[in-house]
This record gives structure tokens, C-alpha cells and sequence, in this order.
């Protein structure tokens, strides 16, 4: 890999850092080693890469695992990296992609075996990301992404705090969320606007199960779509669309002794698991 950096690297190269996709370059070598140790691969892992931009991450992630697909949106950076990883160890596939459009679980068959993805995230794009990997969580071993410092709090958010939303309870419901560190914008060429955080998410069997787990985004999504409202104004009123009438559900959150009175966001994950498993049933014997 080369040894420049980025902004030298981009005016060699003739190119411009493109903000639209969200391009910031890794400036130091061992945060870069920082993030990859957190992965702890096996020389059989096959790691997919998310925006590999100039390849910071990419060179260290070759020698550590069987095989990594890096995906780089940018048809240039795609290019470049291209050519400058032909001199590197084999293994490395990079590919001319938006991730997400990425057939995660058809790279997991292929791998035999479910994928590690690590990622200098364009922040753009993370909470789309975010829902594809939980679409996908079954492909995926362990992720250890980099993100916006927000974005960061609202994965590791408790019930009831500002930062607690969709993303916090869809997230911890199928994943266990370890902050790592942080990362001030002078780590990057350019800086961005924001600090940035580094997490690794596990797949994790939840303590308890949805048993449709569909029905519980769309009840999460219910219940945060009006983040003021109470339930009674969310899931009683909106009822209909889970199929039910307002006393069924009114029916099902007293059985649970959850206050009508309360709002969405002081659910916890395991509250929310529970009231989507008795619409179900109730829906079943419907
Ligand atoms: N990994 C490099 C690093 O750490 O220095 C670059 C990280 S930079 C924050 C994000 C990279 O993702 C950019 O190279 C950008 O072109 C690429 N990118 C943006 N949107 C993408 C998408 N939808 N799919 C794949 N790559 C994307």
C-alpha cells in the first residue's frame, strides 16, 4: 500500500476528496491498525470492507484473513486501488459497488461461512447500512464500524434517553453493541464536521424472541413515529394496521402492564419483543 497520504495520495492521483460520498481519509497508520485488531480474524475469515477509499484499512486486512472484498463506490478510488493492491498479498477482491446493493448472504454461502464487515462508513449511508445488516444478520459474523459520534450514541442508547430510538432498539435486538473508541476530526483528510466512534456489533439470540420479527420493526416504527405521543396515541389509535382493534391492543399492553400513558421511547427492547409476540398470537387465533 502506498505510504503517502491521502491528500498527497488524491493530488497525484488528480482527484478531490468527493463530500457526496462522504469521503474522509484515514490519516494515521495505527488507527487504522486500531480498528482492524478489534476484528481479531482468522486466517479463514472472509472480511467485506465498506468503502475501502484508498485502501488504509484494505492493506492491513489482506494479510490477516483468507479473502476480503472491498467495496469502494467510487469508480476512480475503485481503480486506483485496484492497481495498487496488485503488488499486495492475493486475497483481496475489490469491487465497484454500492454496499448497499451487496448480496451479504450470497458472499457468506460463498465464504462458507458467515462474514466479517468492517468499515470507515461514509456517514451517509449508515443507518440504511445498519438495516441491511440486521436484514442480514444471519450472513454476518461481527462488524466493527466506524461512524458519526451520534449515530454511535443512539446504537448504545438506554430506554428513555434522548438518543433512544428505532436504530436502538432494531440494533440491540439482533445485535450486542460494544463501544470501542473515538475519534476526534483530526484523524481524517479532510476533517469532517463531527467526532466519529468505532463499535463492534455481534450478532447476538435475544433474550427473548420475536416471533415475527417484521411485525416488531413495524411496531417499533409505530411506536416512534411520533416521538411525543403517548402509546395510546401511537399503537392503541394505530391499531388497525397491526391488524387489530384499539381494545385488543389496549387489551394487550394492560395485560403487560405497560401504561398507555407512556411513550415509545421508554420501551425497552424486551418490552417491545413482548408486545409484538401477543399481537401475534392474538393475530394467530384471530
Ligand atoms: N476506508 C477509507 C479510510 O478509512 O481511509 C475511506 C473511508 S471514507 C470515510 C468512506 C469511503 O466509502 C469513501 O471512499 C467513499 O467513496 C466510499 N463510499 C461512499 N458511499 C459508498 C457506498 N454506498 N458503497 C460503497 N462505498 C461507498
Amino acid at each position: 500500500m502506498s505510504s503517502l497520504s491521502p491528500k498527497t495520495l488524491l493530488l497525484r492521483l488528480g482527484l478531490r476528496p468527493k463530500k457526496a460520498l462522504g469521503q474522509h481519509f484515514l490519516l494515521h497508520p495505527h488507527q487504522a491498525r486500531r480498528i482492524v485488531a478489534a476484528l481479531n480474524l482468522t486466517g479463514a475469515d472472509t472480511v467485506v470492507e465498506i468503502g475501502a477509499g484508498l485502501g488504509a484499512l484494505t492493506g492491513l486486512l489482506a494479510p490477516a484473513a483468507r479473502r476480503v472484498i472491498a467495496l469502494e463506490r467510487d469508480p476512480e478510488l475503485a481503480r486506483f486501488l485496484a492497481e495498487d493492491l496488485l503488488v499486495e498479498p492475493p486475497g483481496v477482491e475489490v469491487i465497484c459497488q454500492d454496499v448497499l446493493t451487496f448480496d451479504f448472504p450470497g458472499a457468506a454461502r460463498e465464504a462458507g461461512r458467515p462474514l466479517a464487515v468492517v468499515g470507515n462508513l461514509p456517514y451517509q449511508i449508515t443507518s440504511p447500512l445498519l438495516f441491511t445488516l440486521i436484514r442480514d444478520v444471519a450472513a454476518i459474523a461481527q462488524a466493527v464500524l466506524m461512524m458519526q459520534l451520534e449515530v454511535g450514541a443512539r446504537l448504545t442508547a438506554s430506554p428513555g434517553t434522548k438518543d433512544y430510538g428505532i436504530l436502538s432498539v432494531l440494533v440491540q435486538y439482533h445485535f450486542r453493541v460494544t463501544r470501542l473508541f473515538s475519534l476526534s476530526p483530526g484523524n481524517f483528510y479532510p476533517p469532517p464536521q463531527v467526532d466519529s466512534v468505532v463499535l463492534r456489533l455481534v450478532p447476538e439470540t435475544p433474550a427473548s424472541v420475536a416471533l415475527d420479527a417484521a411485525l416488531l420493526h413495524q411496531l417499533v416504527k409505530a411506536a416512534f413515529g411520533h416521538r411525543r405521543k403517548t402509546l395510546n396515541n401511537t399503537l392503541v389509535s394505530g391499531a388497525a394496521a397491526f391488524g387489530l382493534s384499539p381494545e385488543a391492543m389496549r387489551g394487550i399492553l394492560a395485560e403487560l402492564n405497560i401504561d398507555l400513558k407512556r411513550r415509545g421511547e421508554t420501551l425497552s427492547v424486551a418490552e417491545f419483543v413482548a408486545v409484538s409476540n401477543q399481537v401475534a398470537r392474538l393475530r394467530g387465533i384471530m
